[in-house]
């Protein structure tokens, strides 16, 4: 197995187009995992650990730029203001041993349906973008038309990921998982939730609970007129038993589960349905003090 060490961003995208067989390893939590276990044997493995560029994000205007490398202990440290539901999904990974080496870009390239970062990505809103580079250029593949599968994205084979453009929180998010032990747990299930006052809308994602990471789209939409109808944006009132009670059954219908080892489909159903519930109360409460603590 040839192991390929780019020092620079160029170099990378240069060996990348030269072997597009090659594997990219950043953190490794996931490729050491199943080269141990032999589920690949690539050609060539393709460090990125010395393209600093991957390590660094910074903050433009309204958008975070995430390197595809800045490992999720880092998140949490630095970015739980403009990013919230990102970095309480961080928390939840792994441990601190996994937390200081798993990433983002990592967790998109293996876009497993019960990667944590997922519903978080997908509940910051529609213009949450993965920037993905080859000697060809760079495009940004919107975060709804990237996973195409289990475990597949819509990466070409001489495309590395450079960065995540999402858009820093303008309201309250909320992450919530469920796992058979507190800690080093794949997702049973997870949701993620946020509250985008500027533009009058709300995001989710559901993890675990469909072959890829979905949003709850009629859940949302359904959110976003009450929130309207009632003016409660501007209020921040109530919204009453029956409206939570609705988002959660949406969120159940909007997800397509199987049994497995971890959980049944008929648990995972009834589980976001909870979770979704919980969130929402969540996000309201604190946009309410907001709302009263402005007024
Ligand atoms: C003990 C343990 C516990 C775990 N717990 C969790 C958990 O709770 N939640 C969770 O979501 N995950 C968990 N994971 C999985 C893993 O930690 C995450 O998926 C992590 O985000 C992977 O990041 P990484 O940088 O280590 O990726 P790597 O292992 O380096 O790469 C993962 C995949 O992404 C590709 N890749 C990496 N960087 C790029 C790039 N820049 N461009 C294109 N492709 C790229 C690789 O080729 C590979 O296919 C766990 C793993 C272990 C071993």
């Amino acid at each position: 197995m040839e192991f390929l060490r780019p020092a620079t961003w160029d170099e990378a995208l240069a060996a990348k187009a030269e072997n597009p067989t090659a594997l990219p390893i950043s953190g490794g939590t996931d490729v050491m995992v199943e080269l141990n276990f032999d589920v690949h044997r690539p050609s060539a493995i393709l460090d990125l650990n010395r393209v600093t560029e991957l390590t660094e994000w910074s903050h433009d205007g309204d958008v975070v730029r995430l390197g595809a490398s800045v490992p999720y202990s880092r998140i949490i440290d630095e970015l739980s203001g403009p990013l919230p539901g990102l970095a309480l999904a961080a928390h939840t990974v792994g441990s601190p041993q996994i937390r200081n080496r798993g990433s983002v870009g990592g967790n998109l390239g293996a876009a497993s349906p019960a990667g944590d970062s997922h519903p978080a990505l997908l509940a910051a809103g529609r213009d949450v973008y993965v920037e993905a580079a080859s000697v060809r250029g760079t495009r940004l593949i919107a975060i709804d038309d990237f996973y195409t599968g289990v475990k597949r994205n819509s990466l070409e084979p001489d495309e590395l990921i450079r960065a995540v453009r999402i858009p820093a929180a303008d309201g309250p998010q909320q992450f919530s998982k469920i796992g058979t032990r507190n800690a080093m747990v794949i997702a049973v299930c997870a949701f993620g939730f946020a509250l985008h006052p500027k533009d009058g809308t709300v995001g989710t994602g559901i993890g675990s609970a469909a072959p890829t990471p979905r949003r709850a789209v009629e859940a949302e939409e359904y959110l976003r007129g009450v929130l309207a109808e009632r003016g409660l944006w501007q209020s921040g009132g109530l919204l009453g038993a029956e409206v939570v009670q609705r988002f959660g059954e949406l969120v159940r219908g909007a997800a397509s589960p199987i049994d497995d080892v971890r959980g049944t489909a008929a648990y995972r159903r009834h589980a976001l349905a909870v979770m979704a519930r919980r969130t929402l109360t969540w996000t309201w409460n604190d946009y309410s003090k907001q709302i009263r603590s402005a007024a």
